[in-house]
C-alpha cells in the first residue's frame, strides 16, 4: 500500500485552516474564509464543530510539553471552531504567511494575526505547518489508504489518525475560475 499512500500524500498540497473559537466569538469566520478565497485557493472542506479535548490534544501532541498546553487545550475547546481544507499548489506556505506569526503583536500588517489580533493566546486562526501535517489534519491520505486496501481491523485506528475530517467531508470539485487562476 506505500506507493498509493506516497501518491496520496505527494498529490496536491492542501492545508488545514481552522478559525479558533474567538475567530468564531468575534464574527469573524467569514473574513477568514475571504482571505483565502480571493487569494485563489481552493476550499475543499468547511464545517462549524465543538473540538472535543482527546482531539485537542491529538492534534497539539507536540506542545504537550509547554507550559501554555492546558491553557491552549481550554481556549480550543471552549467553544465552536471552523475547520477548513484549502488545497492549491504551495498553499500550506502560502497559507502561514496569510495568517502572519503565532504573536499578534509581531504579525506583519495585512496578515489575518496582523490586523485582527493583539494576543498570542487569542490568535483567531491555526494552519498547519508543513504538508505532511496538512494531511494528518485534514486526513485525505488515510481516506485513500481505507479505500484502497480495506483495513478493516484496522480502519478505527486509521481513521483516528486523520484529525479533523471523516470520510465524505471533503469535496473533490474545479471551480469555475480554475483556468483564469493558473495557466
Ligand atoms: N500558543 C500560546 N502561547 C505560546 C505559544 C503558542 O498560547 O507561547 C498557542 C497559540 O494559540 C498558537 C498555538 O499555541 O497558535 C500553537 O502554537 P504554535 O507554536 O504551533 O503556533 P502556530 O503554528 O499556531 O503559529
Ligand atoms: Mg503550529
Amino acid at each position: 500500500f506505500l506507493p498509493r499512500l506516497v501518491a496520496a500524500l505527494e498529490e496536491v498540497d492542501e492545508t488545514y485552516i481552522m478559525v479558533k473559537p474567538d475567530g468564531v466569538q468575534r464574527g469573524l469566520v467569514g473574513e477568514v474564509i475571504s482571505r483565502f478565497e480571493k487569494k485563489g485557493f481552493k476550499l475543499t472542506g468547511l464545517k462549524l464543530f465543538q473540538c472535543p479535548r482527546d482531539l485537542a490534544e491529538e492534534h497539539y501532541k507536540d506542545l504537550k510539553a509547554k507550559p501554555f498546553f492546558p491553557k491552549l487545550i481550554k481556549y480550543i475547546t471552549s467553544g465552536p471552531v471552523v475547520c477548513m481544507a484549502w488545497e492549491g499548489v504551495g498553499v500550506v506556505a502560502s497559507a502561514r504567511k496569510l495568517i502572519g506569526a503565532t504573536d499578534p503583536l509581531q504579525a506583519e500588517p495585512g496578515t489575518i494575526r496582523g490586523d485582527l489580533a493583539v494576543q498570542t493566546g487569542r490568535n483567531v486562526v491555526h494552519g498547519s505547518d508543513s504538508p505532511e501535517n496538512g494531511k494528518r489534519e485534514i486526513g485525505k491520505a488515510f481516506d485513500a489508504l481505507l479505500r484502497y486496501y480495506h483495513l478493516l481491523n484496522l480502519s478505527d485506528m486509521i481513521t483516528n489518525l486523520a484529525l479533523w475530517f471523516k470520510e465524505g467531508e471533503i469535496c473533490e470539485w474545479t471551480p469555475a475560475v480554475a483556468q483564469w487562476l493558473r495557466e
